[in-house]
């Protein structure tokens, strides 16, 4: 007789998530999280009267997405959703909405025209070739991309490859760009292509399609139309009350045979004969039937001992390091007047996002609350590159410095592991039995909490594979 049915290691949203499932499916679960809070990085807190997020979220893929399926089958509250808004560019002219189709990147003044035209070219010639199945998409984006681009547009793509990979435009794959973006589906485990339908009237893509696999070619053809129309469907928000509302939403939809206990560090999980069968903290051991890991598949050999091929693998791992500043203004500023974020590029990139704007209650009356994140050099020194965030950030907006009533920094990796060419994503199962992962190392599809929901979906379909549910 076990303590539990299963113990989840780690509260952040893929542990929690991971307990909020498994126990609709009858188990007694325990999360133990090593802090003295759950919530990982998604949750927020107070600073000087300002709510700040663990960093600045667009929480994407609400329509129809893994999250959505999690929120429909498992909670019981659910947060309220503000429409995101749009992504803007900022360059010293101010705010131009990002282009998401070929025909207003064509308008697209940003950058300069002949780039325009040999990236569009470049883009559709991409999409023709997976089209029919002769794309070398393992390639990097910078070594895809045409020759005799400015700098500026290469500052421009190597800004927006983060946001598809966590890593850099030589790091990430054309691949991640098709599939890890809207404009091919990169979902799995949903019947991927089921509502994936032809452009209307395209009777090329019909008699090809005969010719061809169905499926394959109708969705890679419909990519295309997408492409050019911007048909893409996908609801992007951010959750009313902060990013700590989705987390007490998950909080309050778990029922009472999950037991969570903070400040719990699980230092080792103990096996018998090539199986789980609990695991150790600083102070307690507890048993169970399963275990699921949601820390850094990274760590996992210093908690247990692993085949040298898996720990081999799991060095591929590769992180990224965020700097976030979140400055608390004394007073509205036009500059941030819209809903949505902003990308600036030009000698230093970041993504910024004024979150009370959707929500006034989470700065004091009548002020502003913004966060940029940045990239940072973890072989470099933490001080200097925060100061050089700062100075990038005063050379977009200028004025800025003036109205900063808050200052907060923080530093954190946000996803366990980047979609990089080399890198690895280690998957649901581990190879010891009863021993199953979850959270953003073990899923490549998408980004942040919707990778995390994915995780939490697959490990539902591995465990039930495995007979567990
Ligand atoms: C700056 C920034 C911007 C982001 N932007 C977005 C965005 O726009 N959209 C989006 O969807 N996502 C975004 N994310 C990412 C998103 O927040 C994360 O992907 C998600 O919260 C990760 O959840 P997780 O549970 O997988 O991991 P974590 O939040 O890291 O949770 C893991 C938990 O396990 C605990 N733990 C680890 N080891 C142990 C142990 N041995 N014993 C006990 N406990 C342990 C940790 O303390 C932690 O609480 C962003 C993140 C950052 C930092």
């Amino acid at each position: 007789m076990t303590d539990y049915d299963v113990i989840v290691i780690g509260g952040g949203i893929s542990g929690l998530l991971s307990a909020l499932t498994l126990s609709k499916y009858g188990k007694n679960v325990l999360v133990l999280e090593k802090n003295s809070s759950v919530g990982g990085n998604c949750n927020s807190y107070t600073v000087d009267g300002f709510q700040v997020d663990t960093g600045p979220h667009a929480i994407t893929h609400l329509r129809e997405g893994p999250l959505r399926r999690l929120i429909d089958e498992y909670f019981t509250y659910v947060p309220v959703f503000l429409d995101y808004g749009t992504y803007y560019v900022r360059t010293e002219k101010g705010l131009t909405k990002i282009p998401s189709n070929i025909q207003d990147f064509v308008t697209f003044d940003v950058l300069p025209r002949k780039d325009r035209l040999l990236l569009s070219q470049a883009l559709t010639k991409a999409l023709t070739l997976n089209a029919f199945g002769m794309l070398d998409g393992s390639q990097s984006i910078y070594d895809f991309l045409p020759k005799g681009l400015s700098k500026d547009t290469l500052d421009f793509v190597d800004a927006i490859a983060p946001f598809l990979s966590g890593r850099s435009m030589k790091e990430t794959s054309v691949n991640r760009v098709l599939y890890g973006s809207s404009f091919v589906r990169d979902s799995v485990s949903e019947d991927i292509f089921k509502d994936e339908a032809v452009p209307n009237g395209n009777s090329y893509a019909s008699t090809l399609t005969g010719m061809l696999s169905k499926y394959q070619l109708t969705a890679r053809l419909s990519t295309l139309g997408r492409l050019a129309t911007n048909r893409v469907a996908y609801a992007q928000a951010y959750p009313r009350g902060g990013l700590k509302s989705l987390l007490n939403s998950v909080l309050y939809s778990m029922p009472s045979n999950v037991s969570i206990k903070t400040g719990a560090h699980v230092c080792e999980i103990l096996t018998l004969d090539g199986r789980t069968t609990g695991v150790a903290t600083d102070t307690d051991t507890y048993t169970a039937d399963a275990v699921v890991y949601s820390g850094f598949v990274k760590t996992l050999p210093s908690l247990v001992p692993l085949p040298s091929d898996f720990k081999e693998n799991i060095s591929r791992i590769e992180q990224t390091l965020s700097l976030t500043i979140w400055l608390g203004l004394s007073e509205k500023m036009k500059e941030f007047d819209y809903m949505g974020s902003e990308v600036w590029f030009k000698n230093g990139a970041y993504w910024a996002m004024p979150i009370s704007n959707y929500d006034p209650t989470i700065a004091p009356k009548g002020k502003q609350l913004v966060g940029f994140t940045f990239i940072i050099d973890d072989k470099k020194n933490i001080e200097s590159e925060k100061k050089r965030a700062l100075e990038i950030i005063m050379r977009a907006i200028p004025g800025i410095d003036k109205k900063i009533e808050m200052m907060h920094y923080q530093i954190i990796i946000p996803e366990k592991a980047a979609v990089t060419i080399n890198g690895f994503i280690a998957g649901q199962r581990s190879p010891i039995a009863n021993l199953y992962l979850a959270g953003t190392d073990t899923d490549n599809r998408s980004m942040g909490v919707t990778r995390a929901a994915y995780s939490v979906l697959e490990l539902l379909r591995v465990m039930k594979e495995d007979k567990k549910l």
